[in-house]
């Protein structure tokens, strides 16, 4: 009985042993799990960081790109809106020329004071200021004596001088 308890005893001691170093063995790898985890942290933690680094880098050439359109387009709009305004400013300028009679100088002799002056635009330049004969004045039947009329190379108004 004696010898059994002691051989239970025994055994029992060998089992607490063995425990003892099973439990050790799980320490140590607990630490090292501890230690893997650590490491995956560290990696999930660099992949995030990389993920939202990589989101930022397409958000930005999404950016750039989204502008670049856009400015484009705005280009695109305002080159319209020129040639629109271009436009405008043509018809403008002819539908200016007519009703104060710009555009019908152009067939039509008007009168002026000042053969230096064209009437119809300003210009004073004399060397844009051609002086012509007039076949629709005839100041003389024999000999035949036209009158004269001066030609704007500005605007090309035709004009009579009625006092000079
Ligand atoms: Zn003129």
């Amino acid at each position: 009985m004696v010898d059994k308890k002691s051989q239970t005893l025994k055994e029992n001691e060998k089992t607490i042993e063995e425990l003892k170093i099973e439990n050790d063995l799980l320490k140590n790898q607990l630490v090292q799990k501890e230690h893997e985890k650590e490491i995956l942290e560290t990696k999930i933690d660099e992949l995030i960081r990389e993920i939202a680094q990589n989101r930022e880098i397409i958000l930005e050439q999404e950016k750039t790109q989204i502008k670049e359109t856009s400015s484009k387009k705005k280009a695109e709009i305002q080159g319209k809106k020129v040639k629109k305004a271009k436009k405008k400013e043509d018809s403008k300028v002819t539908e200016e020329f007519k009703p104060d009679g710009r555009i019908a100088a152009k067939d039509k002799i008007v009168e002026g004071t000042s053969r230096r002056k064209c009437p119809i635009c300003g210009n004073s330049n004399t060397h844009l200021i051609r002086e012509v004969t007039d076949k629709s004045i005839i100041i003389l039947d024999y000999p035949k004596v036209y009158g004269k009329k001066f030609v704007c190379g500005e605007c090309g108004a035709n004009w009579r001088v009625v006092n000079d």
